[in-house]
């Protein structure tokens, strides 16, 4: 997308989905998104850009019985996967219960730009989280 034609601060809803086309929603949100890529066990192991959408501005619209849920360690984050084509397009992350973490990587092309992340230590959940939470999720009204 042509960065000089993005208003920073007007919202526009952005959809996506995993890649089999079952689960589709849409989050209403800035042109240019921020996002946070963490170095935890799971989500390093998917290359996952998370985009924290509060849950008011998010909306599934399709896929809900396609959708199975994966737990560990402490059980908050609800890890949410297509069970036809494996892939993590939303969850509910421990760091926000209230919003949904998106992956930027599953969402449609053309309406949004990304800012260079913010890199988040998951591998040392605990010590940083504090940080991370302060950091309220994008809000321009
Ligand atoms: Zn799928």
């Amino acid at each position: 997308m042509d960065m000089e034609r993005i208003d920073a601060r007007e919202t526009v809803i952005h959809r996506g989905g995993c890649h089999c086309g079952r689960v589709r929603f849409e989050a209403r949100g800035n042109q240019v998104l921020s996002t946070i890529q963490c170095n935890c066990s799971i989500c390093d192991k998917v290359g996952y850009v998370h985009w924290i959408v509060p849950g008011d501005r998010f909306q599934l619209l399709q896929g809900k019985d396609a959708l199975t849920e994966y737990r560990f360690n402490t059980g908050t984050a609800k890890h949410y996967f297509c069970k036809h084509c494996g892939v993590k397009s939303f969850y509910v992350p421990r760091s926000h219960p209230d919003s949904y973490s998106v992956n930027v990587r599953c969402l449609d092309p053309g309406s949004f730009a990304v800012e260079k992340p913010q890199l988040f230590d998951g591998q040392n959940w605990e010590r940083n989280i504090s940080q991370l939470a302060s950091s309220s999720p994008q809000n321009p009204d």
